[in-house]
């Protein structure tokens, strides 16, 4: 059966939060006053129709949407959006025209040796759709009367995460910078740098809701505890690369598990 059930959470003033069993995704909608924004489209061009219909239903007002990082998850969706603007670091641009044809195929393939045809196959028949609107390090726009800025704090969970932050409603965007429910993802991160990113992001927190792009919403807080982990994980990556510790060490050391450990260890320097 495909898991086709999202709901909204508000997490401040008209600004929305919808959370998926599958992936246990989260993506964002920001309602102005004859705009929107759209915080990431889901993985495929099926769950982008549904996150556009539902959408819909809330507003009518165009949309304008913003990609946190390449991968398929965020950024898969995105054509039944078209014809909008689409916003995205320069890095999620390229990694798309260049690896998001033998990501696609790459996921469906997983899928399908899951057992999961059905999300195969829709992840098979996405169109990837390459941002139209680039931001090297901060770019602002007005979503209908809405102030929004996105900042590119460096290389960390990927290597083109985009923060949006929403200053009048004090809410932040993290994409995969921030994860809740499940260890951050390293399989294509800079452990190294993924700490500085994550200050970055904090400098923009406040007491509003910081939205992770897996898992329910955070505060503040949560984000300083995740950043002090993320940093001991860059930590065991220096000693590990240093020859100063067994990799046996730092996975005993690390606050997280084994297998998320290991692929952290396997990429100090994110290549
Ligand atoms: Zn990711």
């Amino acid at each position: 059966m495909r898991c086709m059930e999202g709901r909204w959470i508000e997490v401040a003033d008209r600004v929305l939060v919808r959370r998926y069993a599958e992936l246990d995704l989260s993506v964002g909608l920001v309602m102005g006053d004859g705009g929107c924004l759209v915080v990431d489209t889901r993985g495929d061009e099926r769950q982008g129709a549904e996150l556009a219909a539902e959408v819909r239903r809330i507003t009518r007002d165009p949309w304008t949407v913003v990609i946190t990082h390449s991968h398929f998850d965020h950024s898969f969706g995105t054509r039944p959006f078209l014809e909008c603007p689409v916003w995205a670091q320069e890095g999620c641009r390229a990694d798309l025209a260049e690896d998001g044809a033998r990501t696609r195929d790459a996921w469906a393939r997983r899928y399908r040796e899951e057992g999961r045809a059905d999300i195969a196959d829709d992840i098979a028949g996405t169109e990837i759709v390459l941002p139209d609107h680039l931001v090297t390090d901060r770019a602002e726009l007005t979503v209908g009367g809405r102030g929004v800025v996105m900042s590119y704090f460096g290389r960390g969970h990927s290597g083109n995460d985009l923060v949006v932050h929403v200053p009048d409603a004090g809410v932040v965007f993290a994409g995969d910078l921030v994860e809740n429910g499940a260890p951050p993802a390293y399989g294509d991160a800079y452990p190294l740098e993924w700490p500085a990113a994550v200050d970055g992001l904090l400098g923009l927190a406040g007491d509003g809701a910081v939205v992770p792009g897996h898992g329910d919403p955070v505060d503040r807080g949560f984000v300083v505890a995740q950043r002090a982990e993320i940093a001991a994980v860059a930590g065991l990556c220096r000693e590990v690369a240093a020859g100063r510790m067994s990799v046996q060490e730092a996975v005993r050391l690390s606050p997280y598990p084994e297998d998320t450990t290991r692929t952290a260890l396997r990429r100090p320097a994110g290549d």
